[in-house]
């Protein structure tokens, strides 16, 4: 659930500096995206082994509904993500799940009860071995996994149970190659700023209203999180005290992917350049045998240059999960088509109105945009 905001924030963007150097994967690394990791294959919405079968249910916050959910993402980072790699022999870091649970007032009664998802897998540094507790840089990736109490029995397909099936599809692409850079930067003890790089994904409690969307009703768990963060102390790798929101390098928002046709503008200037990256993997991946189940230009999931780089970013306008990050200067790249899908917020907000042909090519997209913003390249190949 959005709205447009209508008085124009005057916000002074405390962006802060990238870490990140990001390194485009191989054409024979996208391929082997699509060859060994069919998305559909782990992204069928009718098979309750998948990862977005068990999303398909009415989750309201607070309910038995949601802590089903939430026991699908645990027990997938936590039990079968790393299935075959044996982490305590190998001592490489693996995946961390928290949970950031809380209550709020709602129109529907004082203590509903909301659960942040909070996973991250942090690279144990290469060099400099009395700084592993420090915090680093992260890629945040974020979705929300609540469903709208109206109208009765609406899943949110788009909205957004594809979304969150695909961050758990990327987890899973990466996993390996994660597990292989950090092999090698301990055997070499090669370190370097950007090799320090983790990734963190949220899954969001409370994005949508229980009555009309308001600032106070709606995005529960990202404003509670956020806040919380921000009052958080933490040592960052160059050893200066920062807040929490500090260490997330980019937050990258997903919201009603998976529906047919989707045109996705770039939002924020300061973004600009992923957003430009994330286009280059569309069209680069075209000529790749076999990657993509779209393969005409007119089937541009982003705006062709000469419309974006005249653009007038709309970033601000949009009410959304990153809201109370941006607003604390957290640079945003914002994955939500301009025109949302027809079946937003209806009951067809399905499984047979997602197209998943469209969700099979998100999911190739954001799995190698997050292989090149950690620099995988020359790890995903399984050799
Ligand atoms: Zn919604």
């Amino acid at each position: 659930m959005k709205i447009i905001v209508l008085t124009s924030w005057l916000i002074l963007s405390v962006s802060i500096a990238f870490s990140n150097a990001y390194m485009p994967l191989k054409d024979t690394e996208l391929e082997s995206i699509a060859s060994q990791f069919p998305p559909l294959e782990y992204l069928n919405p009718l098979d309750d082994g998948g990862l977005l079968q068990p999303f398909l249910i009415v989750r309201i916050p607070g309910t038995e509904n949601s802590t089903k959910v939430q026991n699908h993402v645990n027990d997938f980072f936590i039990k079968q993500i790393s299935q075959g790699q044996n982490s305590s022999s190998s001592e490489i870091p693996m995946w961390k799940v928290t949970h950031d649970s809380f209550q709020d007032s709602t129109p529907i009664g004082d203590n509903i009860t909301f659960t942040n998802i909070c996973v991250s897998r942090d690279p144990e540094l290469a060099i400099n071995e009395g700084d592993k507790a420090r915090t680093r840089k992260r890629l945040t990736l974020a979705a929300h996994y609540d469903s709208k109490l109206y109208p009765e029995g609406f899943i949110g397909a788009i909205d957004s149970a594809v979304p969150c099936a695909i961050l758990m599809y990327v987890a899973k692409v990466i996993d390996k190659a994660l597990t292989r850079k950090q092999a090698f930067l301990n055997e070499n003890g090669v370190g370097n700023e950007n090799n320090q790089l983790g990734l963190q994904i949220l899954f969001l409690d409370g994005e949508e209203a229980f009555h009309e969307w308001t600032s106070t009703d709606s995005i529960y768990g990202a404003r509670h999180l956020a806040a919380r963060m921000e009052n958080e102390d933490i040592e960052n790798v160059d050893g200066l005290i920062g807040s929490g929101l500090s260490s997330i390098d980019t937050f990258v928002l997903l919201d009603l992917l998976g529906a047919a046709n989707p045109r996705i503008p770039s939002y924020f200037s300061e973004t600009h350049d992923l957003y430009n990256s994330m286009r280059s993997i569309q069209k680069r991946g075209r000529n790749i045998k076999g990657l993509f189940q779209h393969k005409r230009r007119e089937s541009n999931f982003f705006s062709s240059p000469s419309v974006s780089e005249n653009v007038h970013f709309l970033g601000g306008t949009l009410g959304d999960d990153h809201t109370p990050f941006w607003q604390r200067g957290v640079p945003v790249l914002h994955l939500i088509p301009n025109k949302f899908p027809p079946q937003w917020h209806h009951l067809t907000d399905d499984v047979d109105h997602l197209d998943l042909r469209t969700v099979h090519d998100w999911a190739i997209i954001i799995a190698a945009f997050t292989a090149e913003y950690l620099e995988l390249t020359n790890f995903i190949l399984d050799q």
